[in-house]
């Protein structure tokens, strides 16, 4: 609980114009895109690595909560505090140094993803910052770092945890640490930039991150097929990544969700199992060759019977059509139903057409529509639960299923969460995904990093 007299100490650390305990701001910040909802004491604005360090400080003296924010776009409650401080990143924004000589950015936690490509893109520096997930442009980079978020490309470039080279951290106890920098390589010590990134916010706060950068591909084109079930949907999806292709990404979107894309945009698709979509980046002699060889695959699939059509965009104005049922899904499911529970489960790729059957079987086993998406190289599937709040029997269907989503995906060897983290959300999990020795082995984690308890506590694990 923060009191008064704290809240003048907190003010005369970031200033009364960046300072809140209006009800209506704790209100507006009391979501992320969760369904976790809580209400902070107040809300700091930080704009300096020294204030987050004199805050923490305060914070561990008078042993209040400390919630670390973002964007709140995250999609597992970690942004959400029922107590404490909210301290929110969005002031902090600048984007420090561009280095195109040696390929990295400097930048401040709270800059927006797509700001930092839009200025390199300004700038005419030819390179990009990769690893954007789909809410690039509000996201920011302290939330998506502790995130370790990764998006629609991350089979080719990998997620954030691939690009940081160098952190600034304050630690719970007010102390600044720097961690690697500008260098390529480092194997300096335990490596804290993968601990971190993924800590969801509950190790340490961010103030400070170095990332790579790499050249812009030339070109970027993209084909998709319908296969006439899921299973061959999978057989596909082993080809295309023992051929060399290197695709730069792979979707799927099931049955349902082409159902549902077709409803809202009015596009019309064949009665199919899956839909793939695969692009290509690089220069546009190699990717047009590579285009070449995909349709090659695509025709083997469809002489065996498995594939029923297939498209290719031979240039940018194809490519941005193809793309469209893909861009869509997400937005169409919101119109079927006012709650959409964006499960990220991620197995192993042989698995990816048994997973999609046994959402379509918890579908039908608790009456529910359970359309599937996702990214077929990282076997990253989005099973959306859809559902209304207004009717509690859905609602609790809902969550009856997702805890047997949950099963069924540690059963196939993977995890509840490939993306979107663990928050509040998916710590019901954890004790079978991890067993209790590794959850021990975060306790004492934890007590090293914070142990006061008072950063994003009850977030991954109680
Ligand atoms: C429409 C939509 C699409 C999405 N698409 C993707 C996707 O493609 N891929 C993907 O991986 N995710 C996706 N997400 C989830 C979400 O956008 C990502 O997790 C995102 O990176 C979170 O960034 P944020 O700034 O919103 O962080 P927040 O939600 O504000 O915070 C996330 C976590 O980071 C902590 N945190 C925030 N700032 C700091 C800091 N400076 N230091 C330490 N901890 C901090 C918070 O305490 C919290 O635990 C999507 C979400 C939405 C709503």
């Amino acid at each position: 609980m923060i009191d008064d007299e704290l809240k003048e100490r907190i003010k005369s650390i970031v200033g009364e114009k960046n300072f809140t305990d209006n009800t209506i701001d704790l209100l507006s910040y009391s979501q992320d895109g969760s369904e976790a909802e809580g209400t902070a004491d107040a809300i700091a604005w930080v704009t300096t690595t020294e204030q987050v360090s004199e805050l923490m400080k305060l914070a561990n003296e008078k042993r209040f909560i400390v919630v670390p924010r973002g964007a709140a776009t995250g999609l597992s409650g970690g942004a959400v505090a029922s107590q404490g401080l909210i301290m929110d990143f969005s002031r902090m924004n600048r984007i420090l140094e561009i280095d195109t000589e040696n390929l990295t950015a400097t930048v401040e936690p709270g800059v927006v993803l797509a700001d930092l490509n839009n200025e390199l893109a300004k700038r005419g520096t030819g390179l990009f910052f990769p690893p954007m997930p789909a809410s690039d442009s509000v996201a920011q980079m302290g939330g998506s770092i502790s995130e370790n978020a990764g998006g629609v490309r991350a089979v080719k470039y990998g997620v954030m945890s691939d690009w940081v080279l160098g952190l600034e951290m304050v630690l719970p106890t007010g102390e600044v640490i720097q961690e690697g920098g500008k260098t390529r390589k480092n194997v300096s010590g335990y490596n804290l930039i993968g601990m971190i990134s993924g800590s969801e916010g509950t190790l340490g706060v961010i103030t400070k991150a170095t990332v790579g950068l790499t050249p812009i591909p030339e070109t970027q084109l993209s084909a998709l097929a319908y296969f006439n079930t899921t299973e061959n949907a999978g057989k596909f999806i082993f080809r295309l990544f023992k051929s060399g292709l290197n695709p730069s990404a792979g979707e799927i979107l099931d049955a349902n969700t082409l159902q549902s894309v077709s409803n809202y945009t009015g596009m019309t698709f064949p009665e199919c199992g899956a839909m793939i979509l695969v692009e290509i980046d690089g220069d546009k002699e190699d990717v047009q060759r590579r285009l070449k060889g995909l349709e090659e695959l695509f025709k083997e699939f469809k002489d065996a019977g498995y594939l029923l059509e297939y498209k290719l965009a031979w240039d940018p104005v194809e490519n941005f059509e193809l793309w469209q049922a893909r861009k869509s899904a997400l937005p169409s499911m919101t119109q079927i139903k006012p709650t959409v529970i964006i499960e990220d489960t991620t197995v192993p790729l042989d698995k990816i057409p048994v997973l999609l059957k046994s959402m379509e079987q918890l579908a039908k086993k608790y009456n529910l529509l359970i359309p599937c998406y996702g990214h077929i190289g990282d076997g990253n599937i989005h099973p959306n639960f859809l559902c209304d709040p207004r009717d509690p029997d859905e609602f609790a269907r809902a969550h009856e299923a997702i805890k047997e989503m949950g099963a069924t995906v540690l059963g196939l060897g993977g995890t509840v969460t490939g993306e979107h983290g663990v928050g509040t959300e998916k710590k019901m999990f954890m004790l079978a995904e991890h067993g209790q020795n590794k959850i021990n082995l975060w306790e004492r984690i934890k007590q090293a990093f914070d142990p006061n308890r008072i950063l994003n506590p009850g977030k991954i694990f109680d």
